[in-house]
């Protein structure tokens, strides 16, 4: 890999601007930020702001660098091209665009383990999206260990600086732009600050697995004896939701390694959505959208200034940014052991799949290359109907290497620790969206510390006939009639056909996998329907 001089990239970009300010506290940023306008405090002090047109990351509008490391190992089936050219251009003309504008510098870490660990510095013309990446990332003064060999990231971020496509090379106006070799990236034309965060996760995702560490989008939290679980999922399937447990020290809550000493945070805070909060539901979240120095991006506030979280007026994607320091437990180091239990989560809109199924290792490998979940309204724009989606590796926007890279280091790990796999549906029940309803947040949380506890160790366990996982029968204070969607649906041959329709778009789907994956261990169909 070629040594790219950030500090000279960096000293460059400052020397145009008109008033750097380094590591600003989090008062003065707040500050800055109510200044520069567009933003206001809430009754309870948190800093509120709108992200204006793009309320969502935007998927289409990302390219990675094409040279000589990425062109052979990126799967492009998957991720945008760029040339080396069109990048240098973008970023000469991005930071001609930030001279003479007021700059905010964060040199902050990304990964909780000196193992791997990324030394990122975001500049940003914007106060607010200071505090956010501030929020989100590891500040140095959290007192993790720092590795000497940390690899610089630059992250240029020029939210209103709108790209040529003719000129770039760009879709739009937007654009987030990745250089693996040199871990510089460049976003522009858009305010949704969700995109920093998730750039920082697609170069560890990149660079990850050849460290011997699988990247991994998944909650992670802590149990009574030390042992630590992940919950991967799609956006709004509940990893942020679940992994806040009053009972279990949260690790992390979006993006983790995994490697021979167990699993790392890549971050320092939380991204969690704030559509429909309760403080009943989701007491932890609830309180850090109330503190000084989270972010809530795109709430509604009402006259006196307090959020109405049930107003989704701008968006549905309505989220708060705070760092792990604003929730009560925290695991020691953000850092965890060998995960003993490992939850994949999907938000089944069609209300076809159990609320609990329990995996072998191979059916665990065929579920996370499928990534399967139901988009009703989403963190990516232009979703507002619901829609089946299959996401390799719950993340493919992010996750730039092919699937069964990831696929196969899954496997390894789940082998090699004995790990116990589930599959957890906080979708639908009593039929498909639109007919039936959203499992409840409470009924999900039982279920799901059932498994974690070990509590359906000796329970009986019937084996679904189409998927093949099994199924527990019968759950402490879970209603057993929950447990069989069968039984939900008031109409069986509706719920037949919905079954059958479902088991056939995970079967179109995996066949992008070919030989490569093994598609046995995921649902098949009685030979008469097929
Ligand atoms: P992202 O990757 O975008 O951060 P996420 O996986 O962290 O997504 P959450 O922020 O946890 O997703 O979102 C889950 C949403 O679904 C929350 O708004 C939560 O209140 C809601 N919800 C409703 N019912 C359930 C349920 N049974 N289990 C989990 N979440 C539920
Ligand atoms: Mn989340």
């Amino acid at each position: 890999m070629t040594h790219f001089d950030h500090q000279g990239l960096r000293a460059d970009i400052v020397a145009g601007a008109s008033a750097p300010v380094h590591n600003a506290t989090v008062p003065a940023l707040v500050a800055r930020a109510l200044g520069q306008g567009g933003a206001q405090l809430t009754a309870h002090g948190a800093l509120s702001v709108e992200t204006g047109a793009f309320t969502g990351r935007s998927p289409k509008d990302k390219f990675i660098v094409r040279d000589g490391l990425t062109e052979n190992a990126v799967w492009w089936d998957n991720a945008g091209g760029m040339a080396p050219d069109r990048f240098d251009l973008l970023l000469a003309d991005v930071k001609e665009h930030l001279g003479h504008q007021e700059l905010f510098v964060e040199d902050l870490l990304a990964g909780a383990s000196a193992r791997h660990q990324y030394a990122v510095t975001v500049l940003t013309p914007s106060a607010w999206h200071a505090l956010f990446i501030r929020n989100l990332l590891i500040r140095p003064e959290d007192g993790l260990p720092i590795a000497a060999d940390a690899r610089d990231v630059t992250i240029v971020h020029a939210p209103l600086f709108q790209a040529d496509p003719d000129r770039h090379g760009t879709r739009t106006e937007t654009v987030i732009a990745l250089d693996m070799s040199r871990n510089i990236v460049v976003i522009a034309g858009t305010l949704y600050a969700g995109e920093i965060k998730k750039a920082v996760f697609s170069l560890f995702n990149f660079h990850a697995p050849r460290a011997g560490v699988l990247p991994m989008h998944c909650s992670a939290n802590l149990g009574p004896e030390g042992e630590a679980a992940l919950f991967f999922g799609l956006s709004g399937t509940g990893k942020t939701t679940l992994s806040n447990d009053s009972a279990r020290p949260l690790i992390g809550d979006d993006e983790h390694g995994w490697d021979d000493a167990g699993v790392f945070n890549l971050e320092g805070g939380c991204y969690a959505k704030t559509v429909r909060l309760s403080a009943e539901a989701e007491p932890e979240i609830y309180a850090a959208t109330q503190r000084f120095g989270t972010v809530l991006e795109n709430v509604v506030l009402d006259k006196q200034g307090v959020p109405i979280f049930d107003d989704i007026s701008r968006t549905e994607n309505t989220r708060a940014a705070y760092p792990l320091a604003a929730l009560p437990k925290v695991a020691p180091g953000t850092v965890g052991g060998t995960p003993k239990t490992v939850v994949f989560l999907t938000a089944d809109a069609f209300g076809v799949l159990p609320p609990l199924a329990r995996l072998t290792p191979e059916q665990a490998v065929y579920h996370f290359l499928s990534g399967y979940t139901a988009k009703v309204a989403g963190t990516e724009r232009g979703i507002t109907e619901p829609q089946a989606t299959f996401s390799a590796c719950f993340g493919a926007p992010f996750m730039p290497l092919h699937p069964t890279v990831y696929g196969a280091m899954l496997a390894e790990r789940l082998r090699r620790s004995g790990a116990q796999a589930w599959l957890l549906n906080t979708g639908w029940t009593g039929g498909g969206y639109g007919v039936g309803r959203r499992i409840d947040i409470a009924s999900t949380r039982r279920l799901l510390t059932a498994a974690l506890d070990g509590g359906l160790d000796d329970v009986a366990m019937r084996t679904d006939p189409l998927f093949g996982f099994e199924v527990p029968e019968a759950v402490p204070g879970v209603d057993p009639a929950l447990l069989d969607p069968r039984q939900t649906w008031s109409d069986a041959e509706a719920y037949e056909r919905a079954a059958a329709r479902l088991v056939g778009l995970f079967r179109k789907n995996f066949e992008k996998f070919g030989a490569g994956a093994d598609a046995g261990a995921g649902p098949h169909l009685a030979e008469a329907a097929e």
